[in-house]
């Protein structure tokens, strides 16, 4: 949490609603991961309560922010696991009847969704409010909220399987077949991911965390680099950036304070595709000190976009 951001106290109702819609729209003023991570506590603690009903209302109204904008999978599955425990005991709480419930499952104006905050948590509760505050109308929010952030996690922590491209990427004697993994990195020419282009980054990163043989690491860590710059402009997925990040902590960084045989440093090399095995290396694409640089570059931009 940044000292600047507010803390919002999730008893003030009004506050809370506020922020929540400003959250939503793209603007917090408070500390989204800060703020969700204690509303989804406070969920958890009483599901059935009428705090925990206020909170799970609060959830229900950030589910698609958290869906797009929460890089953090430890939170997400936190939060999905506050829904599921409150549409438990919503469910097993039932509505006793006698009122209709308000057509909220359709709504997606942020002021609307989070206005469903206030209505639960002013005393007193009657008419429209005590329908709204009813367990039985708010455990199909609490589904609603459960499954939107369990698809989250499939879709934007999951990685995609690469085990079939070994056929591919790999020579019959278990080596690195460069010259295929390059040609499918090099149609990485636009802002806009190429998907073979990220399988291809893919593979390279869980190969550097199989242990790959000295020999293939530059060029695995250039081909991971390579597509993880373009996590920004693209939005990948933040399971796939983190899995980038891990293969990248592999790589030996010391050499980044020792001297090369490049007198100039390496200032003429961009990102690009590794050169392939046939190719001579002349402008030291493959030195360690230019792949330990380049790393600890990318190491840092994505550092950047999981925090934002
Ligand atoms: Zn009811
Ligand atoms: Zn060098």
């Amino acid at each position: 949490m940044t000292n600047r951001s507010p803390l919002v106290d999730t008893t003030d109702y009004p506050s809370l609603a506020s922020e929540i819609a400003s959250m939503a729209h793209g603007y917090p003023y408070a500390d989204p991961p800060e703020l969700l991570g204690r509303i989804g506590s406070e969920v958890s603690a009483d599901p059935g309560g009428p705090h925990g009903r206020a909170m799970l209302a609060a959830l229900w109204a950030s589910r698609w922010y958290v869906h797009w904008k929460i890089a953090d999978r430890e939170l997400v599955t936190a939060l999905a696991e506050a829904a599921e425990r409150a549409e438990a005991a919503l469910t097993a709480a039932g509505c006793a009847g006698g009122h209709e419930h308000p057509e909220l499952a359709d709504a997606d104006d942020p002021e609307e969704m989070a206005a469903l905050i206030e209505m639960i948590g002013a005393p007193g509760a009657r008419g429209t409010a005590e329908a709204a505050a009813c367990p039985g109308h708010l455990a199909l929010l609490a589904a609603d909220t459960a499954s939107a952030l369990r698809s989250a996690l499939r879709q934007r922590f999951g990685v995609p399987e690469t085990d079939h491209l070994d056929a591919r990427y790999l020579t019959a004697d278990g080596r690195t077949a460069f010259d295929a993994l390059i040609t499918d990195l090099e149609r990485q020419r636009r802002s806009q991911v190429d998907q073979q282009a990220q399988s291809a980054a893919i593979w390279s990163a869980r190969r550097l965390l199989a242990a790959a043989p000295e020999a293939e690491r530059p060029r695995l860590a250039i081909a991971v680099c390579l597509l993880a710059k373009h996590c920004y402009w693209s939005s990948t997925a933040p399971g796939i950036v983190a899995l980038y990040r891990k293969a990248l902590a592999t790589v030996d960084l010391t050499p980044r304070e020792e001297p090369c045989s490049h007198r100039e440093g390496h200032p003429g090399v961009k990102l690009a595709a590794p050169p392939r095995p046939a190719t001579p290396d002349e402008r030291g694409e493959l030195c360690p000190r230019r792949v330990a640089e380049q790393v600890h570059a990318i190491l840092a931009y994505t550092d950047d976009y999981m925090a934002s």
